[in-house]
């Protein structure tokens, strides 16, 4: 997808459009790629817009401390940084209260999907790393950590896809618009977080911060719900992606040994 131009506006939204040029149904450029921590159990790198975050997931392992171990289920833990790079301002390295509890809404974000029942007395650890900040970081670390446990093999109900969406005006009457960049979140009127597993429409996190009428939440959901099954598809076609590798490297090793054999015939 081509990257959308910036162009200088006073305002937020104008005729349509958006500070970076895109319309108000338009995500921001995605891209994602599965597997690229070769000492992680599973990985995925997410840019969206101008965010770049890692995930890596390690695990199922032993709990420790041990006492922590839940007898019938697995548990998730979940770690939120924000590099001090990533932001125009360099940010203290020392955790933040926002890291602690993004890492928090993160997990609960995910939980749902996996079949901790499958894992009792174990952890599953999930690290997000933001190496560069553009507002939405918790949804694109969603949707990059349901990619990096899918990577991991841990038996999953569905992926979870996630994208905000907000409300914008100036000079233009609130609009209610997809994925909000940096500039969208820090001074629009509304934004909502949406996470969900798209296959059965399970919300696994909302929520809200601002107002909206009625209609405005109708509208707000059915952009979000539209983003997310963009976004779901994406997921799929990069997890795929990986596969479609790993089956060309099987064949050609196959298609290696069959000639070395013929050859010692
Ligand atoms: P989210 O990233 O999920 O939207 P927030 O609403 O807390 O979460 O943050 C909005 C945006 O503000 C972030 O994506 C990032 O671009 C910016 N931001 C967050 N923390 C800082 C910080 N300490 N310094 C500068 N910018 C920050």
């Amino acid at each position: 997808m081509a990257l959308f131009e910036t162009i200088p506006l006073t305002g937020l939204i104008e005729n349509g459009i958006r500070t970076d040029g895109r319309k108000i149904d338009d995500l921001r450029p995605v891209s994602l790629e599965v597997g690229i921590l070769p000492k992680a159990d599973g990985s995925a790198l997410i840019n969206m817009g101008k965010n770049k975050i890692l995930a890596a997931v390690f695990g199922p392992n032993e709990v420790h401390p041990r006492h922590l171990a839940k007898q019938n289920t697995g548990i998730v833990r979940c770690s939120y940084r924000m590099s001090t790079f990533a932001v125009d301002e360099r940010k203290s390295p020392a955790p933040s209260r926002r890291e602690v509890e993004l890492s928090m809404i993160i997990r609960q974000s995910v939980e749902p999907t996996i079949f901790l029942e499958y894992y009792p007395k174990t952890m599953i650890e999930l690290y997000l790393q933001v190496l560069c900040a553009d507002g939405g970081t918790r949804c694109a670390c969603i949707n990059a950590a349901s990619l990096a446990l899918a990577d991991a093999g841990i038996a999953m109900k569905d992926l979870v896809a996630a994208v905000a969406v907000g409300k914008i005006d100036r000079p233009d009457p609130p609009t209610i618009v997809l994925d909000l960049s940096d500039v969208e979140d820090k001074e629009g009127i509304g934004d909502m977080p949406i996470a969900m597993m798209p296959r059965n429409k399970e919300i696994t996190l909302l929520q809200f911060d601002g107002t909206l009428t009625p209609d405005e939440f109708k509208e707000a959901y059915e952009l979000g719900l539209k983003g997310i099954n963009e976004l779901y598809e994406m997921q799929k076609t990069a997890l795929y992606e990986k596969y479609a590798v790993i089956q060309e490297n099987i064949e050609q090793n196959n298609g290696k040994n069959e000639s070395e054999e013929q050859s010692n015939e």
